[in-house]
């Protein structure tokens, strides 16, 4: 049984936590109650501001400022190579090589490029296979693009349900649909961290259980960059992507990543969409009519990428690094179990149901929780009236994220007591 008293969540946080990183990071002022700073859960959507943002993003613009076209060579964070320093800390973050990754644009911009390689339907095998509760733009994305080649999104695009009565996807039934259509599957697409339930999939057996049917496997991992360890290469991942502004903490629209695995890049079969920034760097000013690509990740990049907006990147990539991923999952999964616990001690007298799975190989550090009110209507409240900083998935799901580099164990007890005098009329200790 969770000690559910306020006394507790504050001896959880008098021990040394090195992963813990929250000097280093600006909590935004509490919307209202007591306490004069946000309980901020809702890093899932809009990670917090590091620091050392400003004063990074500030030297950029000095740069240009002194320099101007000459920047892209002299700057003291040269603009040519600019992408380059950002490969191994991505690569890094996502358990990669550094030339299977590359930082460019935003997160559904990467995944047409992707899927423009890696869905290459013929008449029979043209499928491609997403969550049923997939965020939004992936479903466009995949609808779209399957639309753009030629097939009909209705037949062609195969959505994964969970069973009658449950909310998330076993991995047992992922498989015995690819097994049950293997033969019309080119490409599987599923989010590593689903956005809406928190469940994190089994990345290395469905990516198997992919290729055993001849498909490639491609995974969108918005909500589980920064949020889960990743073992992309050794996983053999075909294609990723992420994008930076959610546990990445890189600012709102933030510049994405994108995975290649190493056996696509001196694959010449693969069709690939080009500019000038796919090609090698040491012709690329010869402006020739023919691309010479790199095998490496990069050669997906298209433009030259925007300068101004790779600093917060670079700031946040640093901080993983420094905490590392399995340090920071370490403290995850505490902060988590610990809001878990507190949340169950209520969950009768609210109403409210945890819909995230309990096993820890199948969660990050969110938590959903459906609710016996309008969802919108709460969140509202527990700013307003509590300072806790949520977010609603209307009708009736709230989602709650402790972002172990900033939030503490006084933000979970914060949450769970504002729920709780929310829809019970009482907290919780
Ligand atoms: C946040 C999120 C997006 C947002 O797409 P952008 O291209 O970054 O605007 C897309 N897909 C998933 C799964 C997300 O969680």
């Amino acid at each position: 049984m969770t000690d559910c008293s306020e006394d507790h969540a504050l001896s959880l946080d008098s021990v040394d936590d090195p992963a813990l990183r929250r000097d280093e990071f600006l909590i935004p002022p509490a919307p209202g109650g007591d306490f004069p700073l946000a309980s901020y859960l809702a890093g899932n959507s809009l990670g917090l501001q590091p620091r050392a943002t400003r004063a990074e993003l500030m030297a950029d613009l000095d740069a240009w400022e002194q320099y101007g076209v000459h920047g892209h060579m002299d700057a003291d964070r040269p603009w040519f190579p600019y992408h380059e320093d950002l490969r191994d800390p991505a690569a890094r973050l996502v358990g990669a090589l550094p030339r299977e990754v590359v930082v460019m644009n935003s997160l559904t911009v990467n995944l047409h490029l992707l899927l423009a390689s890696f869905y290459r339907p013929t008449a029979i095998r043209h499928r491609i296979v997403i969550e049923d509760r997939c965020f939004s733009s992936d479903s466009y994305a995949v609808r779209s693009h399957v639309a753009f080649r030629g097939h009909d999104p209705e037949t062609a695009v195969l959505r994964l349900r969970p069973r009658e009565g449950e909310d998330v996807l076993r991995t047992e039934d992922v498989v015995q649909t690819l097994q049950d259509h293997a033969h019309s599957i080119a490409t599987v697409m599923i989010g590593g961290v689903n956005y809406l339930t928190g469940e994190l999939m089994d990345i290395p057996e469905i990516t198997a259980a992919t290729h055993e049917i001849g498909a490639f496997a491609g995974w969108d991992l918005a909500h589980a960059a920064g949020n889960v360890p990743l073992q992309l290469h050794d996983w053999d991942v075909d294609f990723a992507a992420w994008c930076s502004y959610k546990y990445l903490n890189s600012g709102p629209g933030a510049v994405a990543g994108a995975f290649v695995h190493e056996r696509h890049l001196d694959d010449e079969t693969v069709p690939r969409l080009e500019g000038w920034w796919s090609t090698d760097p040491s012709s690329r000013f010869e402006m020739r009519p023919e691309s010479e690509p790199q095998a490496s990740a990069d050669a997906w990049s298209l433009s030259n990428p925007p300068i101004m907006a790779m600093g917060p990147v670079r700031t946040s990539l640093s901080i993983f690094d420094e905490v590392g991923m399995d340090a920071l999952r370490e403290r995850s999964l505490r902060l988590t179990a610990y809001l878990r616990g507190l949340l169950q001690t209520v969950e009768d007298d609210c109403g409210v149901t945890i819909l995230t799975p309990a096993d820890d190989a199948h969660h990050g550090a969110q938590l959903s929780v459906r609710v016996p009110v309008d969802a919108a209507d709460l969140t509202e409240r527990l700013s307003e009236n509590w300072g806790v900083v949520a977010d609603d998935r209307r009708p009736d799901i709230v989602r709650l994220a402790p972002a172990p580099l900033y939030c503490t164990f006084h933000d979970c007890w914060r949450a769970a007591d504002a729920l709780s005098q929310e829809l019970s009329g009482k907290g919780i200790s």
